[in-house]
């Protein structure tokens, strides 16, 4: 959502006359966009916030902002401790980014219920992939997280939108989208859900793959496997934050399920798509987590097979309501549980990369690979990045048979396919495409 919204900032800068410097010495405009979601990310943003002090020291005249969460949070804190920053908007605020540009301070960090940016085009990246946001701001008030405080109530853009601009991405070259949400389950536009957003996206011409982030267990609609499962351009990968194993620090967390429906999901989900690609986010070390608790999170992963998870120590965030509890777990005892959920999650990685071995995927090549000029890059159904032992056009998809897996990634080299012709070569992809 961040790299989406840092691409509407762009768009909005770019139609007032400026153009992208190639290096931060030689900006006359430096924007900070933020994520809030962990202490880690914003410590990092402070830090790299207070680099810029030196800049503005030897050139007064250029402009620094920060947008995003950061500032809806903290905005006290920086405009103080900071007073080398010009400026600072919310999320909902980024449409005022040219007027502070201009008009000197400015602060704006006042969340709209309304704020969807539908109307704006953002800068897009490389071919052949790209975001589209479907809403924005969540409802949930899990206890741990601060995003519905600083992203504000849950929202949904209208369908034909959105479908707008999917079909003016296909013309553009764009092959891969993916819809954004923090809770993209709960996506509705006048009666209408994602289901129908996702085989509405599948029939527009030109886009190949379609994947969407990110879902959350308690309310995920089944309706959405049959439509994956029916739709061949629809990525057979789900993102469904776990979170806890144990349904007791579930609750605590204010996730809405069990461990036990959490199962059941999974369960229903690879009945109808036995192969499909699994990935998670789970947090150790929240208040009152003990040993067992950590324990029923690691059997879950172990039984549950995740393809890939993102894992994090908790840490307290401003207005969360898990900010009032008593940190009980201390320092060292989150590290150790990160580490051995990583040592597990890893082998489970390494086993399912290794089972990939002499399997043929449709590969999208996604771009040159950067270590070597005669391979590529590329991204399976499955949602699975992979390289591609020879050099092919970006936005061909061509069956690839994996042949070794290096760290994590699968490599392999295509198979010919009798009557088809890939474009060998690149085209070029360096290029921001404008809608
Ligand atoms: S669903 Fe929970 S974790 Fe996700 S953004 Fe909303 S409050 Fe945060």
């Amino acid at each position: 959502m961040n790299i989406y919204d840092s691409n509407l900032i762009a768009s909005l800068i770019e139609k007032d006359g400026n153009i992208k410097a190639e290096t931060i010495e030689n900006a006359d405009i430096i924007i900070v966009n933020t994520c809030a979601v962990r202490e880690h990310a914003v410590n990092r943003v402070l830090s790299r916030i207070d680099s810029l002090k030196v800049l503005k020291k030897r050139k007064p005249y250029i402009r620094i902002g920060v947008t995003g969460c950061v500032p809806q949070q903290l905005k006290e804190k920086l405009l103080e401790e900071k007073p080398f920053i010009d400026f600072v908007l919310g999320p909902d605020n980024l449409r005022k980014i040219t007027s502070c540009i201009k008009d000197k301070n400015g602060t704006f960090v006042k969340l709209f219920d309304t704020s969807l940016y539908s109307d704006l085009s953002p800068a897009r990246g490389e071919l052949p992939e790209t975001f589209v946001s479907a809403m924005r701001g969540c409802n949930n008030f899990c206890s741990y997280c601060i995003v519905p405080y600083v992203r504000g109530k849950e929202r949904s853009r209208h369908i034909e939108d959105i479908l707008n601009e999917v079909g003016k991405l296909g013309k553009l070259g764009y092959k891969r989208v993916t819809f954004l949400g923090q809770n993209i389950n709960n996506y509705k536009d006048r009666g209408k859900g994602l289901p129908y957003l996702l085989s509405e996206a599948a029939k527009v011409e030109g886009i190949e793959r379609i994947s969407f982030l990110t879902s959350h267990p308690a309310y995920f609609p089944l309706k959405v496997i049959n439509v994956m499962k029916d739709e061949p351009k629809i990525e057979k990968f789900l993102h469904l934050p776990l979170q806890s194993g144990s349904s007791r620090i579930l609750k605590a967390m204010n996730r809405g399920y069990t461990q036990e429906k959490y199962k059941g999901i999974i369960d229903k989900i690879r009945t109808k798509i036995e192969d499909i690609a699994l990935s998670t986010d789970i947090i150790v070390g929240f208040p009152y987590e003990t040993e067992k608790d950590f324990m029923e999170t690691l059997n879950l992963v172990k039984m549950i097979d995740f393809d890939f998870a993102y894992m994090f120590k908790y840490s307290p965030r401003k207005y969360s309501l898990a900010n009032n509890f008593i940190d009980t777990v201390n320092e060292e005892t989150k590290r150790d549980r990160l580490n051995e959920l990583i040592r597990v999650q890893s082998e489970v990685i390494k086993k399912k990369s290794e089972a990939n071995k002499g399997k043929i995927f449709d590969v999208l090549i996604t771009g040159e690979n950067e270590k070597n000029y005669l391979a590529s890059n590329g991204i399976t159904l499955y949602n699975k990045r992979v390289i591609v032992k020879e050099r092919i056009c970006t936005g061909e998809i061509v069956k690839v048979r994996i042949e070794e897996v290096k760290g994590w990634t699968p490599i392999g080299t295509p198979v010919k396919e009798p009557g088809k012709n890939v474009a060998l070569g690149l085209v070029p992809n360096r290029q921001k495409r404008r809608m």
